[in-house]
Formats: structure tokens, C-alpha cells, sequence
């Protein structure tokens, strides 16, 4: 079942990320590996559904600007009943409290972008431990806005979509495209900047938030079957806390309940129940994750072997030099050509089992 190959071979890529995050700038340069971004206008719910797949509050959300850097957001699951999260800049420091994870959140992007709605496309890190999630490695990324407020640049809209570019212009980035129900799908800015790039859609996952809020006698029916826009890997529809849910601190678990029983009563959604609800995305997410990461997988092997030729060369000018930096390059290379080769025979495993059946 893909369920259990995602399992077994997604946190061999986390492994991957972490080694390659840690590379210098050049090293790391074509080792693109797979990723899911969120993106879409302002306020469009990327935080909220984010949070809703790893089914934990930590991220900032509000009808204000909240997430101002790029959040590159690992989840590993494990088999112990604990849950925490870890920093890149923080490194062996557990945070068991969620809400201790969103404040340090806040207090990176204030430290990057300042306090005044500023924003920086420095990363910040942060490693998910669960045994209640899948392994997948999230983005969440700033939404686009149009006015700049508060100490925002007057080029702030093209600032945004330029970041968001970086992220989603990789063939390896599978994008979830955010769009609220309750404006015109037509006007989405997220299904335009990922028609941009990825044109053929081969990547691009239509999430249609805020269902519960459109207007009266409206459904989104037609979006979610693609009649409106058509998008080849499809829509799914979620239902996420509202800003009255949040400042209620309703739960996680509450606001899946509330979303099961929203799909149920509403005639519309009857019958189209493979494209409604946070778990269906869920699912949804892990078998295009799974296909993409065993795609990719000989190219990304040969960038590693190529890089580890040029690095070895380099390496043997310095002569014993260990702690050179093309020496740490050579066994950092090493490292990921191992993490590399066991994911080969893992795939090549998977697929043998699947074919003898
Ligand atoms: P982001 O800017 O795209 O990250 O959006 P957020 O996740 O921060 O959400 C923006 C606001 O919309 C918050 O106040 C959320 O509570 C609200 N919101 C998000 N999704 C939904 C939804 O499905 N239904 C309702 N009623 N409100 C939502
Ligand atoms: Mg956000």
C-alpha cells in the first residue's frame, strides 16, 4: 500500500534535506529535493491548512500578515506517543509545547523581518517529531498581498511572488494552490502563479479553503470537480477553524469533527467525498509525494555523484587536510550518496514486490 512505502522511504528524504540544508550555498546548488508548498493570497488559510494536515496549533494565523519567512516545516514520524518540534537554529532544544513553537516562530520572523509586518526570505526551520503524522516536508510561505503595509517595501507584491517563485519553480516542488471558496476562483492567486510554474499542472494540487463561508445558496461543487478550472491532479475542499474558532482556542480535533459533519450534511458535497476533507488531502498528498520523490531519484543521484567527482578532485589538491572545507564536502557527498543509494534499492524494492503481485 503507498501509505506504508511513504512511510519507509520519505524519511530518508528528510535525511537528505538536513544534510543538504547544512551544505555551503554552492554544494547544495542542483540538489533540489521534494518539497510541498503552500501558497496563495493573504489570508487564503495556507497556515491553517498546514497546521490542519499535521493535525497540531503552531503556526500564526490571522486575517493580519502572520507568516512573514518561509517556514520549512519537516514532519517525522515516529512510533513513541511524545510530540515536539526542533529548530534548525535551535539545535537538541525539544519543544513539547506547541504554543512555545508558534511564539518562537514569531519571535524569528521579528528578529529576521522586524516587528512591523516586514518580510525576509530567510528560511526558519522546524523539525515536527509524531506518531500522528505522515512524513512529508511542508512550506509554508508568505501570501501575496498588493498594499504595502506597515514597514513593507512599495514593490512588496512583486518581492512575495518572487520568493514564492524560488520555492515553486522546482520541478521536484509538488504546490498546493489555496484558494478561499468565498472569492471568484477565477481571481486566484495562487492557481496563477502555479500555472506559472507548472504550467501542465503536473504538480499542482487545487485546495479550496473556507466552504463554510460562502455565500448562501452557493456550493463549490463544480470547483472541486474541475468544471470551473480544470487542474489534472485535482481539488480537494476543507473546512479550517474560522478567526472566531481560533480566539475560542477551539481544537484541532474539533475542527476535524465539525468538517466530517459539514460534508455529511450538505447534499452538494454527497458523492464527491474523494475530494473533501483535510484527511482526504492528506492521503491525497503522500501518493503524489511518493510518485515524485521515485521520479526524480536518478537524476538527483547522478547531481550527487557529479558533485562528489568535482569535490574528491578539489580535495586531493589540498592533500590530508581533513578539516578543509572540500574535505567536510567530501564526506557530506559521501553521506548523501549512501542515503541515496539505500532509497534506490528501497524504491527499486517497493516496485519489484508490486510487479511480482
Ligand atoms: P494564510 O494567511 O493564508 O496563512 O491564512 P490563515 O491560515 O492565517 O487564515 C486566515 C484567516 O482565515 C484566519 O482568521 C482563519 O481562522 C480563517 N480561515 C482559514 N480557513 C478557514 C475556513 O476554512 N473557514 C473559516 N470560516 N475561516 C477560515
Ligand atoms: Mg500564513
Amino acid at each position: 500500500a503507498p501509505a506504508t512505502v511513504g512511510q519507509a522511504v520519505i524519511p530518508l528524504v528528510n535525511s537528505l534535506q538536513d544534510i543538504v540544508a547544512r551544505l555551503d550555498g554552492d554544494a547544495a546548488a542542483g540538489l533540489e529535493l521534494p518539497q510541498v508548498a503552500a501558497i496563495g493570497g493573504q489570508s487564503s488559510g495556507k497556515s491553517s491548512v498546514l497546521e490542519a494536515l499535521v493535525g497540531r496549533d503552531f503556526l500564526p494565523r490571522g486575517p493580519n500578515i502572520c507568516t512573514r519567512r518561509p517556514l520549512v516545516l519537516q514532519l517525522v514520524r515516529h512510533s513513541a506517543p511524545e510530540e515536539w518540534g526542533e529548530f534548525l537554529h535551535a539545535p537538541g532544544r525539544r519543544f513539547h509545547d506547541f504554543e512555545q513553537i508558534k511564539r518562537e516562530i514569531q519571535l524569528e520572523t521579528d528578529k529576521e523581518a522586524g516587528g512591523n509586518k516586514g518580510v525576509s526570505e530567510k528560511q526558519i526551520r522546524l523539525k515536527i517529531f509524531s506518531p500522528n503524522v505522515l512524513d512529508i516536508t511542508l512550506v509554508d510561505l508568505p501570501g501575496i498581498t498588493r498594499v504595502p503595509v506597515g514597514d513593507q517595501p512599495s514593490d512588496i507584491e512583486s518581492r512575495i511572488r518572487a520568493m514564492i517563485m524560488q520555492y515553486i519553480k522546482h520541478p521536484s516542488c509538488v504546490i498546493l494552490a489555496v484558494s478561499p471558496a468565498n472569492a471568484d476562483l477565477a481571481n486566484s492567486d495562487a492557481l496563477q502563479l502555479a500555472k506559472l510554474a507548472d504550467p501542465d499542472g503536473l504538480r499542482t494540487i487545487g485546495v479550496i479553503t473556507k466552504l463554510d463561508i460562502m455565500d448562501r445558496g452557493t456550493d463549490a461543487r463544480n470547483f472541486l470537480l474541475g468544471n470551473v478550472i480544470p487542474l489534472k491532479l485535482g481539488y480537494v475542499g476543507v473546512v479550517n477553524r474560522s478567526q472566531e474558532d481560533i480566539n475560542f482556542n477551539r481544537s484541532i480535533k474539533d475542527a476535524l469533527a465539525f468538517e466530517e459533519k459539514f460534508f455529511m450534511t450538505l447534499p452538494a458535497y454527497h458523492g464527491v467525498t474523494h475530494c473533501c476533507g483535510v484527511p482526504q488531502l492528506a492521503k491525497k498528498l503522500n501518493t503524489i509525494l511518493l510518485k515524485h520523490i521515485t521520479d526524480m531519484l536518478p537524476g538527483l543521484k547522478s547531481r550527487i555523484n557529479a558533485r562528489l567527482v568535482a569535490v574528491a578532485k578539489e580535495h586531493a589538491a589540498y592533500g590530508d587536510a581533513t578539516e578543509s572545507t572540500a574535505g567536510q564536502g567530501v564526506k557530506l557527498l559521501n553521506i548523501l550518496r549512501k542515503y541515496c543509494e539505500a532509497f534506490s534499492s528501497m524504491v527499486e524494492g517497493k516496485n519489484k514486490v508490486s510487479t511480482d503481485e
